[in-house]
C-alpha cells in the first residue's frame, strides 16, 4: 500500500518548527553583504562550518574570519558544491543569483533561505530572543518579517537578560536532581518552585554563587519535608497597570497567594497569576479590613506554610504604607522577603496631571506628608509647610483640606496660591481639580470625588494649564 497517497493534509498547513543541531555540519553562504551578515553570525554560534562565497565582506563577516570561524571562497559557486551540504544561505543581493542557488541546491537536497525570499526558500531562519541556552525563536511564515521582530523585541523587553543563566543552572543540577528526586512529577513541582522561587530569583539578580547554596539547601530541606516560603512586597504604583515593575509583575505571577488593599486597581489584580489565593485585607480609610498586626502575623504564618506571598500595597511600599513595620515582623521571624519600589501617589499624579514637582522658576523643594493622623486630626508643621518656592504633597488630605487651606494662609501663604486635587491619579478616570488656597475646598465641594485622591500645594499648579496631557486623551 502507498502511505503517501493515503494521507489527508489539514488545510491549512504551516511550517514545522524545529531547533537543528549543525554543529560541525557544512553550510553554505553564497553573499558577503549585511543580509549575509546577520545570518553568517549565527551560523557560527550554532558551530557549523561555514563557507561564505564573496568577494567583499562586510565587517562583521570580516571578524569572524579573521578569528577564523570560516572560510572565504572568492570563487564563484558551482552545483557540485552544495553536495555534502546541509543549509545554503543565498544572500547574493541578485535575484536571479539567487533562484539559480536555490534551485541547485534543492536539486543536492540541501535546506535552502533565500534571504527576503520565502517562496524560493524551504526554510526561514527566524526572529530570535537569545537568552542562550533558552532560544525563543519566532516566526511570521515568512508572511512579516518585521512584526516577527516586533514580537522578539517585545519578549526581549519583559524576559530579564539574564534569563539564560537559569537553563544553565537547570543544566548544573539536572542529574544530581533526577538521582535525588526519582518521580518525575515531584521531580517536575520541584524544578518549578526552585526556577520561579528564592533561587530563580537569585540567579536573575546576578548571584550565582548564593544560588547554587540556596539550591542545595532545598535539595536538603526537601529531604526532611521542610517547606520555605518567603514573601514579595511589591508596590503596585498608583493604578495604571502601564506603571508596574518587571519585577513587580515576574513576581505577580509567580506567587501562591496575595494580600491586597483597596488602593490595587483592578486592572493591576488582572494581571497577577490567576491560580493564586486573593486575600483583601481592607486598608479603607477608617474601614481596616484586618489589624495590621493579623496582616503582619499572616504575612509570617503563610510563608511559614512554604508559600511566596505577595503583599501587594498601592504606590511604592515605603511611601506612607507601613511597608516597613511589615518586613520588620518578617526579618524578626528570619523570613526571605524582598522588596520591590512602586511608583508613588505623588510621582504618578503628577506626571499624569502635568504638573511637575520641582521647577526652576518655581520650586526647589518637594516635600511629602500624610494628611490623615491615626487620631483623625491634622497636625502638621505649617510653619514649614508654608515655606515659599516649594511645593507640598499631601497623601490622605481630602477630609483634612479646608483646614490645610487654612492652616496654610494663616502660616503666611497667600489665598490665590495655586493647589490641586488629584482623584484617582493614573487611572482612566483620572479627575484633576484646580483652584487656590482659597477657593478650592469650595469647589471640591461642589464635585462628586472618588478616592484616592492626592493634593499639590505650589505655584507649579499653574504648569499644568501648558502641560495637562492624559484626560484629553480619552
Ligand atoms: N504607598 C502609597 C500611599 C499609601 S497612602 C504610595 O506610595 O502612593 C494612601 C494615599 O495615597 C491615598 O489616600 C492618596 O492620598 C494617595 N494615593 C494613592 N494612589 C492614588 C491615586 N491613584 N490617585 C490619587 N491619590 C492616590
Amino acid at each position: 500500500m502507498n502511505h503517501e497517497q493515503n494521507l489527508s493534509r489539514p488545510a491549512v498547513v504551516h511550517d514545522f518548527p524545529a531547533f537543528l543541531d549543525i554543529n560541525g555540519r557544512k553550510v553554505l553562504v553564497v553573499g558577503g553583504g549585511s543580509n549575509a551578515a546577520r545570518k553568517v553570525s549565527r551560523l557560527v554560534a550554532a558551530g557549523a562550518a561555514v563557507q561564505v562565497y564573496a568577494t567583499q565582506l562586510h565587517p562583521d563577516i570580516q571578524t569572524l574570519l579573521d578569528e577564523q570561524h570560516l572560510v572565504q571562497q572568492t570563487r564563484d559557486w558551482q552545483t557540485s558544491d552544495f553536495n555534502d551540504v546541509c543549509l545554503v544561505v543565498a544572500a547574493s543581493d541578485d535575484q536571479q543569483m539567487d533562484r539559480a542557488i536555490s534551485e541547485a541546491a534543492k536539486t543536492a537536497g540541501a535546506w535552502v533561505n533565500v534571504a527576503n525570499q520565502p517562496s524560493m526558500s524551504n526554510f526561514i531562519i527566524p526572529s530570535l530572543v537569545d537568552r542562550s541556552p533558552i532560544l525563543i525563536a519566532i516566526s511570521s511564515g515568512g508572511s512579516s518579517p518585521v512584526l516577527a521582530r516586533l514580537i522578539s523585541a517585545r519578549i526581549n523587553s519583559f524576559l530579564p537578560t539574564t534569563y539564560g543563566e537559569l537553563g544553565k543552572l537547570a543544566d548544573r543540577y539536572r542529574d544530581r536532581i533526577r538521582q535525588h528526586i526519582s518521580d518525575w512529577r515531584h521531580r517536575r513541582s520541584f524544578w518549578e518552585r526552585l526556577l520561579s522561587g528564592h533561587v530563580g530569583e537569585l540567579i536573575l539578580q546576578g548571584h550565582a554563587q548564593q544560588a547554587d547554596d540556596a539550591l542545595d539547601k532545598a535539595l536538603a530541606d526537601y529531604d526532611s519535608n521542610v517547606v520555605t516560603g518567603e514573601v514579595y512586597l511589591v508596590g503596585a504604583g498608583p493604578g495604571d497597570p502601564d506603571l508596574l515593575s518587571f519585577r513587580a509583575l515576574r513576581l505577580m505571577q509567580q506567587c501562591d497567594i496575595v494580600l491586597y488593599d483597596r488602593l490595587v486597581s483592578q486592572p493591576i489584580m488582572d494581571l497577577v497569576n490567576p491560580d493564586a489565593q486573593l486575600v483583601y485585607v481592607g486598608k479603607k480609610r477608617s474601614d481596616h479590613a484586618l489589624p495590621q498586626e493579623d496582616i503582619n502575623a499572616r504575612l509570617v504564618s503563610h510563608a511559614h506554610e512554604g508559600k511566596r506571598v505577595l503583599r501587594l500595597k498601592g504606590g511604592d511600599p515605603f511611601m506612607f504604607g507601613r511597608g516597613g513595620e511589615e518586613i520588620e515582623t518578617l526579618a524578626a521571624q528570619g523570613i526571605r522577603f524582598q522588596v520591590v519600589p512602586g511608583i508613588t501617589a505623588a510621582a504618578g499624579c503628577a506626571s499624569y496631571a502635568g504638573i511637575p514637582l520641582t521647577h526652576r522658576d518655581h520650586a526647589q523643594a518637594c516635600v511629602f506628608v500624610t494628611g490623615h493622623l491615626k487620631d483623625g486630626s491634622v497636625n502638621l508643621d505649617w510653619q514649614a509647610l508654608a515655606r515659599p518656592h516649594q511645593t507640598v504633597v499631601v497623601y490622605m488630605g481630602l477630609v483634612g483640606l479646608p483646614v490645610i487651606c487654612t492652616q496654610l494662609i494663616k502660616h503666611g501663604l497667600p489665598g490665590n496660591h495655586p493647589i490641586a486635587l488629584v482623584a484617582q491619579g493614573t487611572r482612566r478616570d483620572q479627575q484633576v481639580l484646580t483652584g487656590t488656597l482659597s477657593t478650592l475646598p469650595a469647589i471640591v465641594a461642589d464635585h462628586e470625588i472618588k478616592p484616592p485622591t492626592l493634593i499639590i500645594v505650589g505655584k507649579v499648579v499653574q504648569l499644568r494649564d501648558k502641560l495637562a496631557w492624559f484626560e484629553s486623551r480619552h
